[in-house]
């Protein structure tokens, strides 16, 4: 026998979304493991709870492990909460949790808010299938990489954005399935909540347009035009393979990995391909040419 963890959800912005099952775990635990504990100790203020808060964050949850450990040796009862959401979520206490598992603890998740269900569940786009993707990584080349990976991806995408990689993303993302339709889901529970539909482009132009700010979760149509015999998706499907190869051209990949690559995901002759990929290099070859002149 050990002791029990509790892993609570929280508020993402809206206080009311506290559940009386929340305030009772949080009242009752022996250790309460948080993100940061002045974020928390606020939560807790709210609820005239006093505790002591260990702080359990990406760069000391490996060290937590003991103390969950000694925990199970004296059957404790464990909560674990992140700043705001549903910890786990793109949120640290993924090895607290499967220590965990390992050690014997009951494990009672406590249901609460978390952005990407509220996003997805809102945004008019198709929820039976989806792939929450998180955040985007740091470095464009990277971004671009993820977001190519995922262009034949037929299920609902989710992601995280940082507010100040709002605008990059978006246009990132609008090179490679700017025709899809889309929602961009800002400062959710809070009072300027806001859902921004429409395709893509049209989001990247109306966030260009109104220099929105806040927490953002975006939600992007899966690629449909496989299953489709439509002559304007025929269209769209050019359009993304021709974007595909350009940019991969453009990020400096090999022509014939491009080749490889483009052949398979569009189910292209390899040999129409590399003619696509010589007219692209002609093209960019002028352009240079001329730039010089
Ligand atoms: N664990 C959290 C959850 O369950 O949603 C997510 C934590 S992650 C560090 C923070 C990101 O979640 C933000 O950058 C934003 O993309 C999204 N997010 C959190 N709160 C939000 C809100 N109120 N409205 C829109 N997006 C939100």
């Amino acid at each position: 026998m050990a002791g029990i963890l509790y892993i609570v959800a929280t508020p993402i912005g809206n206080l009311s979304d506290l559940s009386e099952r929340v305030k009772d775990v949080l009242k009752s635990a022996d250790l309460l493991l948080v993100e940061d504990t002045r974020v928390s100790a606020k939560l807790l203020n709210h609820l005239g709870i006093k505790k002591q808060l260990v702080s359990c964050h990406a760069h000391n949850e490996h060290e937590r492990l003991a103390m969950l450990s000694e925990a199970a040796e004296k059957e404790l009862t464990v909560a674990l909460l992140s700043d705001a959401g549903t910890p786990l979520i793109s949120d640290p206490g993924g090895e607290l949790v499967s220590k965990a598992v390992e050690l014997g603890f009951t494990v009672v998740p406590i249901a609460g808010p978390s952005a990407f269900l509220l996003a997805l569940v809102g945004s008019g786009l198709p929820c039976d299938r989806f792939s929450f993707e998180g955040f985007l990584p740091d470095k464009p080349k990277d971004v671009r990489d993820v977001l190519i990976s995922l262009v034949k991806e037929t299920r609902t995408l989710v992601f995280y954005i940082s507010p100040h990689k709002l605008e990059r993303t978006l246009s990132e993302a609008c090179a490679l399935m700017g025709t899809r339709k889309a929602c961009l889901a800002r400062e959710l529970t809070k009072m300027h909540e806001e859902f921004i539909r429409g395709t893509l482009e049209e989001i990247a132009d109306k966030v260009r347009q109104s220099q929105t700010r806040g927490e953002y979760v975006l939600v992007v149509e899966g690629d449909r035009r496989s299953d489709s015999e439509d002559g304007d998706e025929d269209t769209l499907a050019a359009k993304e393979y021709e974007e595909y190869v350009r940019l991969r051209l453009e990020q400096g990949d090999r022509p014939s990995d491009v080749a490889q690559d483009a052949a398979k995901l569009f189910k292209r002759k390899r040999s129409d391909v590399y003619r696509l990929v010589v007219d692209f290099q002609k093209e960019r070859q002028n352009r240079l040419g001329e730039c010089d002149n």
